[in-house]
């Protein structure tokens, strides 16, 4: 077992985070413990938030009706990393998010140092909290890996799955459930971790109806090979609701708890700029924030803190110098990029037809004339044009909807917080990422 290193007060302070660290509620720990859940939204920088509400409104008369993400807004998040870049990958500001740290892009619950240091997860863990993490991606992927492992770099996902095996906090495993996707870095030809997990005590669900059927903690839900599929198209598009409710089930009866969420998938919508599969994760996500309501209300020792590690895509509502949002057209559209490339490949010259029937989209006679092209040439090489095909029809759903966006990559702005329940005060106003994990720290012993 390695050496988790405490990041104390003092150390926090000496660096130029001071001033902010002043600013933190010192002494909150001392009442009774409360539950934390806290959610992170990969991606979801401001536009997602806005977009789900006018997706959601869908043309029905205005006034538009506020979403939970409109009652529950505290403030604003900064979401920089420890270099000069201004922009952060998912790992960098997953570590900030869960051990107050600022570090560098590609760093799993490790600092600038490649040290070790003390997450959320870990602290409750060491102070008798029942922990879990609920996750739409692998549950070995950036967010959930910088809560409960430490790895130099976030491609190591079979050395993180044995870290949530083999590193134990005062002889107990740090992770009392886990829900998501991942099996093939658990079950593996060196190691089998899944049954080294139940010889641990765990129970192991591998579908969602043995998910419901799980009545006693610990338990480990996997439900994929890697991650669990786009909400947009799937059988499950409540998947990441489905397992939060379970989860709240099985941790009702346990107190305290840490709980950590990720809707994950967000930012891989964001990463193809496919707005209807962004929409289908974030109506998955405000499903599951309406379990979280119920869950605060009947549990008043509770607080919930979301937020987003970075914004995706540079999502802009309306583009092309259009001034409207076509919603009713992004519900139209009932498949991701890949589903429907692959139905027009198979589907050869009746290509266009399946192309109507999965998007409702007119094309202009450039699109067409594109797509065209590369349907045929699909018929000797797919895998040489699949990417180049994707990003044509989703360049053509972006058009008519006019939905922009300017990369493929990660933004910079600032990302909202979120708060309800007990001690939202400590949430307010503009907030760098690494006070909402040191704000939280307060509501912990030390
Ligand atoms: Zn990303």
């Amino acid at each position: 077992m390695i050496m988790i290193k405490k990041v104390t007060k003092l150390k926090r302070g000496i660096n130029h985070w001071l001033a902010l660290g002043a600013l933190l509620a010192p002494f909150a720990a001392a009442e009774q413990p409360v539950n934390i859940i806290y959610l992170v939204g990969d991606g979801m920088g401001a536009p997602y938030i806005t977009a789900y509400r006018y997706f959601s409104h869908n043309e029905k008369p205005i006034p538009v009706d506020r979403t939970l993400f409109d009652n529950w807004l505290m403030g604003t998040a900064q979401t920089y990393p420890h270099d000069d870049t201004y922009v952060t990958d998912s790992a960098a500001a997953a570590t900030s998010l869960a051990a107050g740290i600022k570090t560098y892009n590609g760093a799993i619950g490790v600092d600038v140092n490649k040290q070790p240091v003390e997450t959320l997860l870990e602290r409750a863990k060491r102070h008798g909290y029942t922990t879990a993490m609920v996750v739409t991606s692998s549950v070995t992927h950036a967010t959930p890996a910088s809560f409960a492992a430490h790895v130099n770099t976030r491609q190591d996902a079979e050395q993180i799955a044995d870290q949530y095996l083999d590193q134990k906090i005062d002889g107990k495993f740090k992770v009392d459930l886990l829900m998501g996707g991942g099996s093939k870095y658990f079950e593996r030809k060196d190691r089998n971790l899944i049954k080294e997990f139940k010889k641990g005590g765990y129970t192991y669900a591998n579908s969602y109806k043995k998910m419901e059927q799980l009545r006693k903690l610990p338990a480990l839900g996997l439900f994929a090979d890697d991650g669990l599929p786009h909400a947009l198209g799937s059988t499950e598009p409540l998947r990441l609701s489905k397992m939060v409710s379970k989860s709240l089930q099985l941790l009702k009866g346990e107190k305290p708890f840490f709980m950590l969420i990720e809707a994950s998938q967000i930012d891989w919508c964001g990463h193809a700029n496919d707005i209807a599969c962004a929409m289908g994760e974030m109506a998955d996500l405000h499903s599951t924030l309406t379990h979280i309501k119920t869950f605060v209300e009947q549990h008043p020792n509770t607080v919930f803190v979301m937020t987003a590690d970075h914004s995706t895509g540079g999502l802009s509502i309306g583009a092309n110098n259009e001034y409207l949002w076509r919603t009713p057209m992004i519900h139209r559209v009932k498949k991701t990029a890949e589903p429907i490339a692959k139905e027009m490949i198979a589907a050869k010259a009746n290509w266009e037809q399946r192309w109507t029937e999965n998007t409702g989209v007119t094309l202009l006679d450039s699109e067409r004339a594109e797509l065209n092209k590369l349907v045929e040439a699909g018929q000797k090489d797919y895998p040489a044009v699949r990417v180049k095909l994707e990003q044509t029809l989703l360049k053509a759903i972006s058009r008519a909807t006019a939905t922009g966006w300017t990369t493929y990559g990660h933004t910079g702005e600032d990302v909202l917080v979120f708060a309800t329940g007990k001690h939202t005060e400590l949430f307010k106003g503009n907030l760098n990422n690494i006070d909402i994990a040191n704000q939280l720290f307060t509501l912990l012993p030390q």
